[in-house]
Parts: structure tokens; sequence; C-alpha cells
């Protein structure tokens, strides 16, 4: 049986059910690397140039745990675009190209093409392209992607009732899901690149310690598809790449609502895309209290702790009646 590895890393927060499925469904076996720990960081820095931004060092670092291992093929998409009229930060489109560069004696790479912004016919091709390296019936490969899109689907409706992604992977493995909270004080909006919000080792595990704080989060993939390309319409330019597109979004929905006290963007340091939805959002959301977190290798828990309790304390106060048409959205 050959086994295909895929790092937990980036995408994988998107599309693990659908990549494991579908290479399962042609008969592979699927491995991936270990949780994002400080080994998996210092890999990634050492295998990958210092100006790269931080979820693409620690994907390094999770490809290269998977080359220790004994796998026929390592796969690692070439992410262009997931929907049409948009796109995928560049830096997916090149990353089969940078691992090949920096780092030696890889496996046999599989570096499927994914590209909706075009004809759905070139993707087909890519689908086909890829099953062919596990069997020749074109018949066979349809069905396993066919099957391996329903798996996505259960755990995006797992999302939409407020599960993290990675949550909706643990359940979606038949492990037991998080405990629910206590009567949640607060409610934080959270925003953020999924794979650096849903890696407890890149975010710092900030929705857990909100919870712990009392927070009930709220996250973009909880929040209905067509409100958060709505309000993203009002913005007088088109925002084209899928993910900034849909923080603005769910910045300006979040805004609205009455039950959100306050909102918090984690940015990944060395992002270009970050560095300007961050400020986008920054500008329009000006009726409530929000927090920009920028993270990166040498972030600490502790001075992020700190930021989210005085950020919480805030938000409480705010709460209370008779303080609540006070005080100004900064506290
Ligand atoms: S969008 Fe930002 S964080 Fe994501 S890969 Fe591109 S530069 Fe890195």
């Amino acid at each position: 049986m050959k086994i295909v590895g895929i790092p937990r890393g980036l995408f994988y927060f998107y599309y693990y059910p659908l990549w494991k499925s579908f290479f399962v469904n042609l008969g592979a076996q699927v491995v991936t690397s270990a949780e994002t720990n400080r080994l998996t960081v210092e890999r990634g820095i050492e295998a990958m140039v210092d100006e790269s931004c931080f979820p693409i060092k620690v994907y390094f670092g999770h490809i290269r745990e998977l080359c220790k291992n004994q796998i026929d093929y390592l796969f690692i998409p070439r992410i262009v675009s997931v929907e049409q009229r948009s796109y995928i930060c560049p830096k997916f489109m090149g990353i089969p190209d940078m691992v090949k560069a920096r780092i030696p004696n890889l496996p046999a790479v599989i570096d499927t093409i994914i590209d909706f912004s075009k004809d759905k016919k070139l993707m087909q091709k890519e689908i086909i392209r890829t099953g062919k390296i596990f069997t020749e019936k074109t018949s066979r490969i349809n069905d396993a992607y066919k099957a391996a899109y329903q798996e996505l689907q259960f755990c995006k409706a797992l999302a939409a009732q407020g599960y993290t992604m990675a949550e909706a992977i643990h359940i979606w493995e038949g492990k037991s899901p998080p405990c629910p909270s206590a009567v949640a004080e607060l409610r934080v909006g959270i925003l953020g690149h999924g794979y650096s919000l849903y890696d407890e080792r890149v975010s710092m595990n900030i929705i857990n310690h909100l919870r712990l704080m009392g927070c009930k989060v709220i996250l973009p993939e909880s929040l209905d598809k067509e409100t958060i390309e709505n309000q993203a319409a009002t913005l007088p330019k088109r925002v084209f790449w899928t993910l900034g597109r849909k923080m603005v979004g769910s910045a300006l929905h979040m805004a609205q609502r009455e039950d959100i006290d306050g909102i918090i963007y984690v940015a990944c340091f060395g992002c270009g895309p970050d560095s300007l939805i961050g400020e986008i959002i920054e500008r329009k959301v000006k009726n409530k209290p929000f927090m920009l977190i920028t993270v990166d290798e040498h972030t600490g828990e502790a001075g992020l702790l700190t930021r989210l309790e005085a950020f919480c304390d805030m938000l409480k106060r705010r709460r209370k009646e008779t303080f609540a048409n006070h005080l100004p959205t900064y506290g």
C-alpha cells in the first residue's frame, strides 16, 4: 500500500478531510505530521528564509518531519484559487518549488494544481492526473473525489456550528469533541487565516485562552457565506483574495452585531495580505473594540495572555450598563 504524507499546515486546516478521504478511497494510506510544536518551528526556521511568513516556516517544519518517515509521496498542492474570480496568496502557487529547492532528499511530490478560477474541466483533469498515480480507472477516481467531497461538507457543517476547523477534523476522525465551555460572559469575534488561527502553536492557543476567560468565540466559518460576501461587497474595490475577503466581510458583519462585544484579528508577521486586510478592518470597524495581534516565532504566550486579559476586562467594563454609553471603543 502506498503511503501519502500530508503536512499538518496551511490548507490542511481547510481541506484535510477531502484530501485524506480522496487518497484513502484510492487505496492509499495517509499519514500526517504531529501537531505543531517547538521542534516543528525550529525545523521550519532552519529550512526557510528569514523573510518568509510564520505559517510557511511552520509548513516547512512539518514537511521535514514527514520526510523522516517512510512515505512514498508527499502531498504539496499548488493552490492558485479555490473559487472563481478570486485567488489565494501567491506563496501557495510556488510552495512545491520552494520545498524542492530548500529540502533535499524528498519523496515523490504530488503537486496537484488547485485552480478553480478557470474552466472547471482543468480542475477535473488535475483530479484525474492525481488519481492516476494510484489507479488507472477514471470512474474510480471520480467516485473517490465525490465521496471525499462529502466528508469535507461534514466538517464544514461542524464548523458552522461553532467548532474550529481543527476541532471539526478531530471529531471527523472519531475523537471526542471539546467540552462545551461554561456560560460565556462575553462574545468575541476572531479573525485570521485558518492556518494561523486553528494551529494552536501559531496562534498561541488564543481561542482556548479566550474560552477559558469566559468568552464565546465567533469564527468566520460559523457565519453565513452570503452575508460575508454582501458585507465585503460594500468596499469600494473588490478584495480578490478569498481569505482576505472572508475576513473583511466577517469583520463588517461582526461590527454590526449587537451580541458581539469585540473583535480580534490574528495576523502573521511577514504576511503581505494581513498587513493590508488588518489595516482595512481597523479603519472600518469604529464602533467596537478591535485588537490586532501579530504573531511570529518569537511570540510568547505570557505576553499574549496579558493582552487578552486586558482586552476582556475592557469588554466587561463596557458591558456594565452605567458605563456603556460613555466608554470609547478602546476602553
Ligand atoms: S497569506 Fe500571509 S500568512 Fe498566508 S501564506 Fe501568504 S504571506 Fe503567508
